[in-house]
């Protein structure tokens, strides 16, 4: 278990994130009966709270998952700072602008490895430039690790749909294709954001200018009609008339 630590802490906190967010929508649905018992709402709206709070509080998780990051990093378990100068010394050189290869899925997998290296620099460069002090600067493990969450969130749905796609073909799974495109477009924004949060707080100057620009560079999506796309995905939930992914 203690292998999986990482990954547990991630699921833990997006698990119940995304829970309370569907619950939350549950209620809005429901409008003013939302918020009575008398629609079956209010019971999940308290039950699904309490996941952010016991198994850890997904602040403590959050933390916990840089933390145990970077302990593996530094135990010699995980080569963290390899990568991250890797990624230091593409930034002098030109964007490889190509889409990788015509496999499927290959813009997305270049979306998600850009998204890893936007991750390892923000990393790299905080380990380097904070040291020991990178513990107690917790926004900066926060912001760390949100992007960290919604790379591993993107990579695993990008695994699952092309396992899907093996098995269906790729128009057997329409509206799942959607849902990873519109998760990734949507992610790349709040990878940025939270990139950008974290750089702004221990750079100025042109070290400050070039991580925001190597940010940048490792957050472009093409653009998605996501409200097509939520559309697709929403027409085959209502046709069906309940839960069909
Ligand atoms: C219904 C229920 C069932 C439970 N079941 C169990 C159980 O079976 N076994 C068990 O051991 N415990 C159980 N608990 C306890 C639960 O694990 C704790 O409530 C939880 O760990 C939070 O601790 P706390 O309540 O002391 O809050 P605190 O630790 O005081 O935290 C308060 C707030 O401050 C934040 N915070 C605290 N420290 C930091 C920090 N360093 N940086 C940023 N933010 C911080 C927290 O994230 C939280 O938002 C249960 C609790 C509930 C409500």
């Amino acid at each position: 278990m203690e292998q999986y630590a990482v990954e547990a802490a991630i699921l833990k906190v997006y698990g119940s994130e995304t829970l309370d967010y569907v619950t939350d929508e549950g209620v809005q649905i429901y409008g003013g009966m939302g918020y009575s018992s008398d629609a079956p709402m209010d019971r999940a709206y308290r039950d699904s709270r309490i996941n952010r709070i016991f198994e850890g509080t997904n602040e403590i998780n959050r933390m916990l998952a840089v933390d145990m990051m970077l302990k593996k990093a530094m135990k010699g378990d995980l080569d963290l700072m390899g990568p991250a100068t890797a990624v230091a010394n593409e930034l002098l050189q030109i964007p490889d602008m190509s889409n990788g290869s015509d496999e499927l899925f290959a813009a997305e997998k270049k979306t998600i490895a850009n998204f890893k290296k936007a991750v390892l620099m923000v990393a790299g460069s905080a380990v380097q430039k904070l040291m020991m002090e990178l513990a107690k600067e917790q926004e900066v493990l926060m912001n760390i690790a949100d992007m960290l969450i919604d790379l591993y969130v993107a990579e695993s749905l990008q695994l699952r749909i092309e396992k899907l796609a093996g098995m269906r073909g790729e128009a057997g799974c329409t509206e799942e294709i959607d849902m990873m495109r519109v998760f990734l477009y949507d992610a790349a924004e709040r990878i940025n954001k939270a990139g950008k949060d974290a750089i702004n707080s221990y750079t100025s100057g042109d070290e400050q200018r070039m991580l925001l620009m190597g940010l940048k560079r490792f957050t472009k999506v093409a653009p998605v009609n996501v409200k097509e796309s939520r559309r697709r995905i929403a027409a085959k939930l209502i046709t069906e008339n309940k839960y069909c992914y």
